[in-house]
C-alpha cells in the first residue's frame, strides 16, 4: 500500500488512526467479509475504477426498506477490497436511507470536502487516511458508488471516471 504522491501524513492525524487504517486494510484484504455470490439477490450492480483497474459486482437482498443481505465479488486492489468488505459489514441490516446517509458521510471523510460524521461511520472513520493519497480515493469509493447505484436501482454499470 504505497501513497502515490508521497505526501506527508496530515499533521494532527493521530498516529494510532493511521496504524488502525493500515491494519484494517491488510486484515480485510486478506480475509474479505461478504465476498461471495449472493444467491437469490434482488439487485446486482457492476462497478469499475479504470484508474486502478478495480472491478466489483455488488449483490443486494432487500427486505422492504432494509438491506437484508449484501455481498460482493470481483478483483480489486487492497484498498478497494478492504473498502468493499467493510462497507458490506457496515450497511448490512441498515435501511436504504441509512445506507445512503453513510455514503455521504464516507465521501466527506475521504474527499475532505465537508466535515464527516465520524461517529456515524464507526470503524470506517479509519479511511480518513486514504484522503492523503488522491490516486487511491477512487479505490475506496468505488464500492460506495456501486452501492448507491444499487440502492437507486440504476441498472447500469458504475464507473469512477
Ligand atoms: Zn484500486
Amino acid at each position: 500500500m504505497q501513497g502515490a504522491r508521497g505526501r506527508a501524513w496530515r499533521p494532527g492525524l493521530d498516529e494510532a488512526m493511521r496504524d488502525l487504517y493500515q491494519d484494517m486494510i491488510l486484515s480485510h484484504n486478506k480475509s474479505p467479509r461478504n465476498k461471495r455470490v449472493l444467491e437469490g439477490a434482488d439487485r446486482m450492480q457492476e462497478g469499475f475504477n479504470p484508474l486502478c483497474g478495480d472491478r466489483l459486482t455488488l449483490f443486494l437482498k432487500l427486505d422492504g426498506e432494509r438491506i437484508a443481505d449484501i455481498a460482493f465479488t470481483g478483483h480489486g486492489c487492497a484498498i478497494d477490497t478492504a473498502s468493499a468488505s467493510m462497507m458490506t459489514e457496515a450497511v448490512k441490516g441498515k435501511t436504504v436511507p441509512e445506507a445512503l446517509a453513510m455514503y455521504e458521510h464516507f465521501h466527506h471523510l475521504v474527499l475532505r470536502d465537508a466535515p464527516a460524521d465520524t461517529k456515524a461511520l464507526g470503524k470506517l472513520a479509519a479511511f480518513s487516511g486514504v484522503g492523503e493519497f488522491p490516486a487511491r480515493v477512487k479505490c475506496a469509493t468505488l464500492p460506495w458508488h456501486t452501492l448507491r447505484a444499487t440502492l437507486r436501482d440504476e441498472k447500469r454499470p458504475v464507473s469512477t471516471e
